[in-house]
């Protein structure tokens, strides 16, 4: 009996830690993607103050009404943005 009482005490133990792990892997994404907005809305905020909001940050070309339609927050032109996806690989 008290065998199988500290099994069931280390079955639980395993899952509470389990589960915390995942909450706390969820929360850290969260804020990451909190951030990533926040941080992009900051700089489109910024790029509007400055008059250089649809001009691309790179190359300085306008990023077109289309892609910013579709990508309000975009800082760069097409070409440039998969230059730069390119890189982060
Ligand atoms: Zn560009």
């Amino acid at each position: 009996m008290s065998r199988e009482q500290i099994v069931d005490d280390q079955v639980q133990d395993s899952g509470d830690q389990a589960q915390s792990v995942v909450m706390e892997s969820l929360r850290n994404s969260l804020q990451d993607a909190e951030y990533e907005e926040y941080d992009r809305l900051v700089k489109a905020l910024a790029a509007i103050d400055a008059g250089t909001y649809g001009v691309c940050a790179d190359c300085g070309a306008s990023i077109g009404e289309k892609r910013l339609k579709h990508f309000p927050n975009a800082s760069r032109c097409i070409a440039c943005q998969e230059a730069f996806e390119a890189r982060k690989q």
